[in-house]
């Protein structure tokens, strides 16, 4: 079986790691300091704070942005469930902003309605749903009209970029994930990148138990920090992401050219933007048929994601604002296939093959 990801780690982490584990220094220290100012270069970003997590990294985010219990907070209902449960954290209100059908984020359009029909939101999270950046100009543009704070959920984005800027540098925070399936990984872990300084010391704080000096907490804070052990992992990762996102991109645009078969809807990139293939998800009529035909072919898949996330269990219980017929039917249709940097030339061919013999509607 092809699998659908595999985290890319070799002798570089091992030695790092190693370093760690006799220094006696396990926990927060001198190498997630290195990871955090590697990052902020290499993003563009003033200020980069670790975290333990994408999650805990959009929740400290919310919680510096000061979003307080009731207000509404508009994001995609086509993302990972940490994206709205941060909003929940911390008992704001998620708002519900339907996706363009063609890139999968948020359209400026529909945040342009659905702001005008909850002009009490306060803040936005924008995803950059499988690599491909979401339309940040425009959406800035609207969120600096109504003074809205930005999240960009950056946690399938690492050095996705538009016109050259990276995302994550156009919101208040960017937040990234390193569990082990992202473009990078630390084996589980989350970043911040900021240009402000006073947010950036706010997010230390929340995620190293509120405290601003010694053993002094002025805000309910939480353990969110990062360790020395997963920075080490993170600081070679760092290093050949660039490496990896290029072999990303160079399996997607072999997709791009040989897979014609006119069963899949392909994704799209659009112009000036830089996807990096976090997931290369096609669509298709009849998913389960598809599935079934790759399960028997040896290649890996993922569903991302079956059910938008206001239609899941743990929010049908709540008032849900906003309408999002184009997540919806993604929902119904998507399929991610193997682009991970692990693929031999070989395994691209027999997907690529694979894919074009099968008999789709016929
Ligand atoms: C992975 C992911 C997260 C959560 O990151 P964790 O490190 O797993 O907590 C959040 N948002 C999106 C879009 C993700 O893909």
């Amino acid at each position: 079986m092809i699998p659908l990801a595999k985290p890319m780690l070799s002798m570089e982490e091992q030695k790092r790691v190693n370093e760690v584990l006799f220094s006696g220094r396990l926990a927060q220290g001198e190498y997630v300091a290195e990871f955090e100012r590697n990052f902020a270069l290499y993003q563009g970003s003033n200020y980069g704070v670790a975290t333990s997590s994408g999650t805990s990294a959009l929740h400290v985010a919310l919680l510096s942005l000061g979003i307080q219990p009731g207000e509404k907070v508009i994001t995609t209902p086509f993302s990972f469930i940490a994206t709205a449960n941060a909003i929940l954290y911390v008992q704001a209100v998620p708002v519900f902003c339907d996706i363009d059908p063609r890139d999968y984020n948020i359209s400026p359009q529909s945040l342009l309605d659905t702001i005008k029909t909850h002009p009490d939101t306060k803040a936005l999270v924008i995803v950059h749903l499988y690599g491909h950046p979401a339309r940040m100009t425009e959406i800035m543009e609207i969120a600096r009209q109504y003074r809205l704070a930005v999240i960009e959920d950056c946690a399938q984005a690492h050095g996705a970029a538009i016109q050259g800027k990276k995302v994550g540098t156009f919101g208040h925070f960017g937040a990234f994930s390193f569990y082990p399936t992202k473009n990078m990984t630390c084996g589980e872990g989350g970043m911040l990148t900021t240009q402000d300084r006073e947010l950036a010391e706010k997010a230390r704080s929340f995620l190293n138990h509120g405290q601003t000096a010694k053993y002094r907490h002025d805000l309910l804070g939480y353990n969110y920090r990062m360790t020395n052990i997963h920075a080490a992992i993170g600081i070679e990762q760092l290093r050949k992401l660039p490496g990896f996102n290029q072999r990303r991109q160079a399996i997607g645009a072999r997709y791009g050219r040989e897979i014609t078969n006119p069963a899949f809807v392909k994704p799209i990139c659009l112009p000036g933007f830089e996807h990096v293939y976090h997931q290369y998800t096609l669509q298709v009529d009849h998913r389960n048929r598809f599935i079934e035909f790759l399960e028997a072919q040896g290649i890996g898949y993922g569903i991302h994601y079956p059910k938008a996330i206001p239609d899941q269990p743990l929010y049908r219980h709540r008032k849900i604002f906003g309408s999002f017929p184009n997540a919806r039917e993604a929902a119904e249709r998507v399929v991610s296939i193997p682009v991970h940097p692990g693929l031999t030339e070989q395994e691209v061919d027999y997907i690529v093959g694979t894919l074009q013999r099968y008999p789709g509607n016929e």
